[in-house]
């Protein structure tokens, strides 16, 4: 709108001016070299604006044909640039397919053809010789990438691995860490930082890094959560060693609170409160885990709890926590321990029933059903049947400490798997089906004992 009216504005006027023209054509005359011209004002003024018009016109081509070898030159490096860009892309694809010389082979034709700027054929390069198994040059190329801030963490990332290769474990670390401080968002740097510390048994700076990393998304809150509670866990069983007490509890009781679902930190925390003689607050702890978990060794710190009471009080213990998870194969054996103790052979038999009748081989349950056949009703040869199973089905117990990263079963829990390094691995669970149903019609182990020791034995 304002245009329009600026718009109509121009062009009133030159209307206006070229009447007032018309209306005052006055005179001009001009005398030079001889010639005599008479003509008007407005012919002038004509004759003034085609001169500008064509001097601009002119201007226009003498421009055009002095930059003409300006743009030939920007096409060409715009074509190497581009050239350079595709070599650079395919290179790293080759890198991807772990091909080291076609990878060198477009770094090269990258380096060729981006010559005012190599770095990224540089860290191109890098890899490459990684990949290619030269530490030397990989080495040389990565020291090269430390210069420039923007390919530092590349740089100090490829002699990491290098350092790695060489099995030279301290440098690597070294490297992480200074990667990690100068940019906290370099997950790797910060999970391999971790890693080293955990592996090294330095919790303090385990847990400042593991803070920064969590702070920055390296670790999603869970993964925090979980690694911070395994540290604590570790740092209570070597105050446990060391018989201070008192920061054990303190430890597990930070433990359960950074990861209310980790296991062995309730196990501690029971333990814990049952070494200070405090067995209400160790009660309490168990029954809140055997809700979410029941575990051996929880049956034991709860075992260990009421072991001066006589033997029928015991049952009615056992039964009280196993009402909290009454179908566990756990809450079964638990209270047909103390039922057997109590020579309530009925109550042991009904509670084994489910888990024999489900073919569950379990070595505990295997020496239960034993201990039930001679006590009730002195049949030996059943028992030692019982027995001979216990024995075969030994590692082969439904649930265990196993690694959820290499599936390895291990003896007791610990921070790091034994087998494969794995730091937070270590949970409580079955590694495989917990229980093998028999197939209809077949007489139940209960029957026939040596049908399960030779099934035992083809595991
Ligand atoms: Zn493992």
């Amino acid at each position: 709108m304002v245009r329009l009216i600026a718009f109509l504005i121009v062009v009133g006027l030159l209307v206006a001016g070229a009447v007032w023209m018309a209306e005052n054509p006055g005179a001009v005359t001009v005398h030079w070299l001889g010639w005599r011209i008479d003509t008007s004002v407005p012919m002038i003024l004509l004759a003034l604006a085609v001169l500008v018009v064509v001097f601009w016109f002119i201007r226009g081509i003498v421009a055009t044909l002095l930059g003409l070898p300006g743009a030939f030159g920007r096409r060409r490096r715009e074509k190497r640039r581009r050239k350079g860009l595709a070599a650079l892309a395919d290179g790293f694809a080759a890198i991807i397919a772990e091909d080291s010389y076609g990878a060198r082979k477009k770094a090269a034709e990258a380096q060729d053809a981006l010559s005012d700027d190599t770095s990224a054929a540089t860290l191109l390069l890098a890899r490459a010789a990684l990949l290619g198994d030269n530490p030397k040059t990989a080495r040389d190329l990565n020291t090269k990438l430390l210069a420039r801030r923007e390919t530092e963490i590349a740089g100090l990332r490829g002699l990491m691995d290098e350092a790695l290769s060489e099995g030279r474990t301290d440098e690597a670390i070294d490297y992480a860490a200074r990667a990690f401080e100068r940019n906290p968002r370099a997950a790797w740097a910060g999970r391999a930082l971790f890693e080293a510390q955990v592996k090294r048994r330095q919790w303090e700076p385990a847990l400042v890094t593991l803070e920064a990393a969590r702070k920055s998304g390296v670790y999603t809150a869970a993964e925090a959560n979980r690694r911070k509670a395994t540290i604590l866990v570790a740092r209570c069983d070597e105050a446990i060693t060391g018989g201070q007490t008192y920061e054990a509890t303190r430890l597990a009781k930070k433990a359960v609170d950074a990861d209310p679902d980790l296991l062995p930190a309730r196990i501690r925390l029971a333990r814990s409160h049952a070494a200070e003689g405090n067995a209400s607050k160790a009660a309490g702890v168990v029954e809140d885990a055997w809700r979410r978990a029941p575990n051996p060794e929880l049956a034991e710190v709860y075992r260990g709890l009421w072991g001066d009471e006589d033997a029928l009080k015991r049952v009615s213990r056992a039964e009280h926590l196993a009402e909290t998870n009454p179908e566990h194969l756990e809450s079964r054996l638990l209270v047909a321990a103390a039922a057997l103790d109590a020579e309530l052979w009925g109550q042991a038999r009904s509670r084994l029933k489910a888990p024999v009748d489900a073919g569950v081989r379990d070595p505990r349950l295997a020496r239960l059903m034993a201990r039930l056949e001679e006590g009730e009703h002195n049949n030996l040869g059943d028992a030692l049947r019982w027995l001979r199973q216990a024995v075969e089905v030994i590692g082969h117990e439904p649930e265990a400490w196993r690694c959820t990263a290499c599936g390895t079963r291990a003896a007791k829990w610990d921070a790091s798997c034994q087998a494969c390094g794995t730091f937070a691995s270590v949970t409580w669970g079955g590694g495989r089906a917990l229980v093998t149903l028999p197939p209809e019609g077949v007489p139940s182990p209960v029957d026939r004992p040596e049908a399960a020791v030779a099934a035992a034995g083809t595991r």
